[in-house]
């Protein structure tokens, strides 16, 4: 799956949302979340991002590494 990160956070720009086939980007009070069980991994959102927020989860940062856990936790999927 791909996962959305801090440079999203207080900012929403939303360019990935139109971007996703299947639409499973969602909005949160602060930030924008992917649904890892209906993202189909096409990387579409990826270069849309004006801030370089969303990455595959395995090319990650390590400092925003957490944020794997933050988008599962928002579905309440762990
Ligand atoms: Fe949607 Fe594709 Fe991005 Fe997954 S990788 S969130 S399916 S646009």
């Amino acid at each position: 799956t791909y996962i959305i990160a801090q440079p999203c956070v207080d900012l929403k720009d939303r360019a990935c949302v139109d971007e996703c086939p299947v639409d499973c980007i969602y909005e949160g009070d602060r930030m924008l979340y992917i649904q890892p069980d209906e993202c189909v991994d096409c990387g579409a959102c990826e270069p849309v991002c004006p801030v370089e927020a969303i990455y595959y989860e395995d090319d990650t940062p390590d400092k925003w590494a957490d944020y794997y856990k933050v988008n599962v936790e928002f579905f309440n999927l762990l």
